[in-house]
């Protein structure tokens, strides 16, 4: 069932949150099996059917995260890579993948997935929104708000704890190398580890990271990636509907946004999701250069539009249809708003659709992207883009 996509600064609390989450859902998805048993014992009683079987739940949940997959947080730095090699950050993209694939696996009308990471790149946003459209199911984006200073200093306690952490390895080592060199008379060692022990349970208080095993980013890699933290814009489909979820946030408050999130995923506020147009997954286009190919046909998509509205002697609305490409049988159409559509506003939105799939988040190997999988996916944006504008 549908997806649930966190996006936040690096340290903000979103492993937190989602932990929270995820507990959330899960007592609402045994309420709503329990109440769905009962329903279907009490109908059952009125046939006199009493030999009902326990119904499955209703949904499965599933947390996907970086450390759900092993991905470290080094995938992330750029400063480890020569600058020629930085746009195309190979073990972050190689990371994306790994993280599509997983969603992808479980991604279903009966599974809920939750995405607990940075999610910072709103192209990388708008293909999991797709994802979830072509599985008919809804898509959700949680902002885990959080000011840097505060990101900033939970990071460096766990700079801290990281470093004191290795100082004591070394010092039990080389302690322990004492004592063999003075033929085993190391009376104390016992003692110190579980000093060590004790002295980080104490620092991990004074920083608030009991039970936190969380690895740090290292410092240049925090910062960079707070710079290239492209905030959710709840005016796009992609990153709609937006919950947030701030620090100070209680317990009160955390559980009304959660109310919400359930009511956009499950209950009422469940919109029908159906697959369109949009929903095409990318893939090395076999025939050319991708993002070559990419290029014509948008702008072939653009000229037709154009033509079309010259021919229609300035009426506005209506379809344009366009052929797929490929085989030449299957039909789009684009649904033209009811004002007159300019190339400008056509080549801006071309634009931002080139840019969204431009490449550089790493999905060029996964799915299919032909020339027509392009079309319609370009199609699909504008529809989506003309109705959000009326
Ligand atoms: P992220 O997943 O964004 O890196 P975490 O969820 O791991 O961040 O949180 C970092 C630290 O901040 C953890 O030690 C956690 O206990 C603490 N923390 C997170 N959110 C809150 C909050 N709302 N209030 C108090 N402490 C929090
Ligand atoms: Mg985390």
């Amino acid at each position: 069932m549908p997806l649930i996509i966190f996006s936040g600064l690096p340290t903000s609390g979103k492993s937190t949150r989602a932990a929270q989450l995820r507990a959330y859902l899960a007592d609402r998805i045994a309420a709503e099996s329990e109440s769905a048993q009962k329903n279907s014992i009490d109908t059952d009683t009125d046939t006199g059917n009493t030999g009902a079987k326990p119904k499955k739940p209703p949904y499965r949940l599933h947390l996907i995260s970086d450390t759900t997959l092993s991905i470290p947080r080094t995938v992330y730095d750029l400063s480890a890579l020569p600058p020629h090699a930085r746009s195309a950050n190979a073990p972050e993209k190689d990371a994306r993948a790994s993280i599509y694939g997983a969603v992808k696996r479980v991604l279903s009308d009966r599974d809920i997935v939750i995405l607990d990471g940075l999610n910072y790149i709103k192209g990388w946003r708008y293909q999991l929104h797709c994802e979830a459209k072509a599985a008919s199911t809804p898509s959700v984006v949680v902002q885990v708000g959080c000011t840097t200073e505060r990101a900033r200093a939970v990071n460096e306690a766990r700079l801290r704890r990281r470093e004191s952490k290795r100082k004591r390895t070394t010092e039990t080592t080389e302690e322990r190398g004492q004592g063999a060199d003075t033929g085993g008379e190391a009376p104390t060692s016992g003692g110190d580890g579980d000093g060590g022990q004790e002295q980080e349970e104490q620092e991990r208080e004074h920083d608030g990271l009991e039970g936190d095993d969380e690895e740090p980013y290292e410092p240049d890699n925090w910062d960079n990636l707070v710079f290239r933290y492209e905030e959710p814009n709840p005016m796009t489909r992609w990153d709609s509907p937006l919950f947030t979820l701030v620090w100070e946030d209680d317990a009160e408050q955390t559980r009304r946004t959660f109310d919400g999130i359930w009511d956009a995923i499950a209950g009422q506020g469940r919109k029908k999701v159906k697959p369109n147009q949009a929903t095409a997954q990318r893939n090395r286009e076999t025939s050319g250069d991708y993002l070559y190919v990419l290029d014509r046909e948008t702008q072939e998509v653009v000229r037709r539009i154009l033509g079309q509205q010259e021919e229609g002697g300035g009426e506005v609305g209506g379809s344009v249809k366009i052929s797929a490409g490929g085989d030449g049988k299957a039909e789009l159409t684009v649904e033209l708003p009811g004002k007159k559509v300019g190339l400008p506003q056509l080549q801006r939105l071309r634009r931002a659709f080139v840019g969204l799939n431009r490449g550089g988040i790493g999905l060029e190997g996964v799915g299919d992207f032909s020339v027509s999988r392009m079309r319609e996916a370009f199609v699909g944006y504008l529809n989506d883009s003309f109705e959000r504008d009326e």
